[in-house]
């Protein structure tokens, strides 16, 4: 197979928004996992990508144009004009796909940073974005992650990588307040009727694009909300057009329900706890109103954010009918109450519905009809075990629990259900811009 042709519409039509970047020669090169569904699904051919030329071409070194793609952002509140990809590439799209490359050495965003992607963290995102996509939400998906043969120092020195990833695109809420401050024309305009036309082509205003945005990104975090999936840091930067979950740097699982759990250790005042996703969802669509201004009028802005509390009520409630198999109010509420008096395993409380709802704390919950609900999510101690060992040269327990988690409606027995052990959590805390 010769390589395969990338399209590049986006870099050529804003040139504004990117800047050409070249990824690093590599020391020593080696696949650790490739997607091969996915990749066959791209029309990629999986021998190929393993063979030398295809390694190349993944490391974004195969001759193809590459690019660095501009955006600022609002992280934990503050705003910064120009954050962009300081270690990724965007190799081209194909199949309509974005093709992104992590961790490929510095570009102008780097902003003093070594431009790499560190093992642990490159397989952490493949999993838990399969994992996600397996679940059924809405996510980038991990085609492959390479080793670099480098090491690069993080808290101390360790293995670096590449990883690989689709995305419906690669397009956020800080690329389009990058486009709004660097504007001196239609940029902003231009910007937003592109990912309409490419997200969202039965839309046909701004306003409706704005809406559909705010939708997607509502259904989307929903499904987080119910299978206890804590992002970590929900900037602007980190949230999509498409509605698409994008990096996974300090998210975790919540096991034990608990609406105020954090994770992230540099999360120190818990901005991005559990339970305020919903309301960061509405900051960060109200930064995306502000910027869409004078595209959107102020006061049609402010009306469609106005729509935001009950578009939410009715996607949470939506979910917890699924969840419980039943529209019933009061069902809902008890459920919700029987949740924060017992604080049961989350995952595994809702498998019991479908599985031996007798067995249920807090009264009757036979007779309901709810959906299939899956036995496995990448619970953080088996995830931190497995990276423990692949950054030790042992991708064995890697692999095993990518399996389980990617056939999470399959019961893999019990090794991989139940929360942490009690010591774990109290230590556990999550690392950002590795
Ligand atoms: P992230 O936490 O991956 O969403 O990244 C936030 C911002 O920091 C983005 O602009 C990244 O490109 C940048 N960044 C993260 N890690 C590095 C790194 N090692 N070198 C350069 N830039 C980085
Ligand atoms: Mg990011």
């Amino acid at each position: 197979m010769n390589a395969p042709q990338l399209d590049h519409q986006f870099a050529d039509a804003f040139p504004e928004l990117v800047h050409a970047a070249h990824a690093e020669e590599q020391p020593d090169p080696q696949l650790i996992v490739l997607n091969e569904p996915l990749a066959r699904e791209l029309g990629l051919d999986p021998d190929w990508l393993r063979s030398p030329e295809g390694l190349r071409f993944l490391l974004g070194l195969g001759g193809n144009r590459t690019v660095a793609m501009g955006y600022a952002g609002h992280q934990f509140g503050q705003f910064s004009p120009r954050l962009g990809d300081g270690r990724a590439l965007l190799l081209g799209e194909i199949d309509g796909r974005d093709l992104h490359a992590k961790g490929t050495g510095p570009t102008v965003f780097s902003r003093g940073g070594d431009g790499r992607g560190a093992l642990g963290p490159m397989l952490r995102e493949y999993l838990v974005s399969e994992a996600m996509h397996a679940l059924g939400v809405p996510t980038t998906r991990g085609l492959a992650v390479i080793s670099t043969g480098r090491r690069i120092m993080r808290t101390g020195a360790v293995p670096g990588a590449v990883l690989v990833r689709t995305a419906a695109s690669h397009l956020r809420i800080g690329t389009v307040q990058y486009a709004r401050i660097t504007d001196t024309g239609d940029l902003t305009e231009r910007l937003c009727t592109y990912a309409r036309q490419r997200h969202y082509p039965d839309r046909n205003t701004h306003e409706e694009f704005f809406t559909a945005v705010m939708d997607a990104q509502i259904a989307t975090v929903a499904q987080w909300m119910r299978l206890g999936f804590i992002h970590g840091v929900m900037n602007t930067d980190n949230t999509t057009l498409s509605g698409e979950t994008i990096d996974y740097g300090p998210c975790a699982f919540l096991d034990h329900y608990d609406p105020a759990t954090f994770f992230s250790s540099i999360d120190t005042h818990g901005r991005y706890a559990f339970r305020n996703q919903p309301v960061i969802l509405g900051w960060n669509l109200a930064r995306l109103a502000e910027a869409l201004i004078p595209l959107i009028e102020v006061e049609t802005a402010q009306e469609l954010m106005n729509s935001f509390p009950d578009r939410w009520e009715r996607a949470q409630a939506a979910e917890l009918a699924r969840t419980l198999g039943t529209d019933d109010p009061a069902v809902g509420e008890r459920w919700t109450s029987m949740l924060e008096e017992h604080s049961p395993d989350l995952t595994d409380t809702h498998r019991l519905l479908n599985d031996d709802p007798a067995a249920l704390p807090g009264g009757d919950w036979t007779g309901l009809n709810p959906m299939e609900h899956p036995f496995h999510i990448p619970r953080n101690h088996l995830v931190d075990a497995a990276l423990r060992a692949a950054e030790a040269g042992d991708l064995a327990p890697f692999h095993t629990l990518l399996a389980v988690v990617t056939d999470p409606f399959t019961d893999h027995g019990a090794e991989f259900r139940g929360p942490a052990p009690e010591e774990f959590n109290e230590l556990f805390r999550t690392f950002c811009g590795t």
